[in-house]
């Protein structure tokens, strides 16, 4: 579905505004924010980590698509009502080999390619782990993710990057681990870590991993399901992962023969349905095998959360009606958002007797990166938050939180519009709170007027009493990925 508005006027941003967000950001800094708008509630202990591309070229040569570039660290700590900001990049084996060549020496899997045309880049298919994508501590590690590989370990004070990561030698070389991790709030008494792989070929492997606080593995199994799979995130319930297999096509020719990059070589398939694959966390339990639902066709990178209930399950994910994709000699930072479908938020019913699906839209509004309190993942939830539009209406730049009711159906939105572009909203419960809404969402909110980034921190309860504190960066942090936080 397309929409498109009547005139620039009714737009609720400048795109000249929404492009300076994706200026590199080569510099690292180390500094206590002193530059303070409201007040920074003094029980907020602990550190929101960002992930995100910091480089948007290397040397002056623009990679093609933001999803390729260099992971950058930001680490806001939280105390006794002050912040502080520091951001590293982390130290890939690439980044440190293109910083000190001064040129792109890997091609992008979302479209970058080295300087000198197809012939330059015929038949290179290595791959660059540009750890970008999500950044999380577990186990006493703090791990900046990327999902075709392993993770970097990074130093959780000074964000110097440590290296390559096994996880104690539950990766073996060459596999991948997924940058959307689900924590299981109650894995039998114990959060536990719930996490996936993918090996998309004519047929794909789903690995996935469950890790213990101690950084045990606790479950393993592999899955293989039909045809290419390009899947990104995954959601939870205490029985059962939750996979989406959009109907893509890949034609790896192009690619192979350097004309263009992997993710350029992806095809949405808008006749064929969605494939949704039910896997079971434990096969000890009484859940049944592998179950596949269909519904009709459409693009799902991020999932909410999901839930059982009865004979159902209960999945909230961000869809699209095709994949949203960057063309061959298109440029992203010339996006005309308006000719794009937007993300709308819809609910699926998975009925597990019957095997048929239901699906409503629960919010038309364009939005994206769902979040929600830590406890409740995987369990009936009332609230989810989102970076939406400005505007109810049309697909276009993040520049809102919003929060969702999902019991009364009521919404209530914080925009930073006109200037203002947001991030992912990160929700941390207020310590001893017992309201499933009653925390702070941090968000990094790029101010286009004064080319600088805002952390602002909302009050989970209300979004409509504005920002409890905004706090003013020296700089802009490119536009980033994921984050997480970490209690002191
Ligand atoms: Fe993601």
């Amino acid at each position: 579905m397309t929409q498109t508005l009547n005139s620039t006027e009714s737009l609720s941003y400048d795109r000249n505004d929404w492009k300076k967000g994706y200026l590199s950001q080569p510099n690292e800094y180390d500094y206590w924010i002193d530059d303070i708008e409201g007040e920074i509630p003094p029980e907020l202990e602990g550190t929101l980590y960002r992930n995100g591309p910091g480089l948007l070229e290397i040397n002056g040569q623009a990679i093609r698509h933001p999803f390729d570039g260099d992971g950058m660290i930001s680490a806001i700590r939280f105390t006794q009502g002050r912040a502080h900001y520091c951001n590293r990049f982390v130290r890939t084996q690439g980044y440190i080999e293109e910083q000190k060549a001064g040129k792109i020496l890997y091609r992008g899997v979302f479209g970058t390619q080295k300087p000198g045309g197809w012939l330059a880049n015929f038949l290179d298919l290595r791959i660059k782990n540009i750890a970008n994508t999500q950044v999380i501590y577990w186990a006493g590690k703090l791990l900046a993710l990327w999902e075709a590989a392993q993770p970097y370990r990074l130093d959780p004070n000074t964000l110097e990057t440590i290296g390559i990561d096994d996880l104690d030698g539950i990766l073996k070389p060459g596999d991948a681990f997924a940058a959307h991790v689900r924590i299981d709030p109650n894995c039998g008494g114990q959060p536990c870590l719930v996490n996936f792989s993918i090996k998309p070929m004519l047929s794909t492997t789903i690995t996935i991993y469950e890790i213990s606080t101690a950084g045990k593995l606790l479950r393993k199994h592999a899955h293989s399901v039909p045809g290419f799979a390009f899947i990104h995130d995954f959601a939870i319930t205490p029985n059962y992962c939750i996979f989406f297999q959009n109907p893509v096509k890949f034609n790896p020719i192009p690619f192979v023969l350097g004309l263009s990059g992997a993710g350029e070589s992806i095809n949405f398939e808008s006749g064929k349905p969605t494939k949704i694959i039910v896997i079971p966390r434990n096969f000890d339990r009484k859940t049944g095998g592998v179950k596949v639902f269909e519904t009709p066709s459409g693009f799902v990178f991020h999932h909410g959360n999901a839930y059982e209930e009865e004979n159902q399950i209960i999945i909230d994910s961000i869809c699209y009606e095709s994949l949203p994709q960057v063309r061959p000699n298109e440029d992203y930072r010339e996006t005309d958002f308006t000719l794009l479908d937007p993300g709308e938020l819809w609910r699926f019913s998975l009925n597990l007797t019957s095997g048929t699906v239901e699906r409503n839209r629960i919010e038309s509004r364009c939005c994206e990166f769902p979040t929600l309190h830590p406890n409740f993942v995987g369990r009936p939830y009332r609230y989810l938050y989102l970076g939406a539009a400005h505007s109810p209406e049309g697909n276009a730049p993040l520049q809102a939180i919003l929060k969702v009711d999902l019991n009364s159906n009521q919404r209530q939105l914080w925009s930073a519009a006109p200037k203002g572009f947001v991030s992912e909203p990160v929700f941390v419960p207020r310590p001893n709170a017992i309201a499933e809404d009653d925390g702070w969402l941090l968000t990094v909110v790029y101010d286009s007027q004064y080319h600088r980034s805002d952390i602002v921190i909302l009050d989970g309860r209300d979004l409509t009493q504005g920002a409890l504190a905004r706090l003013h960066l020296k700089h802009h942090i490119p536009y980033g990925l994921h984050g997480s936080f970490v209690k002191a």
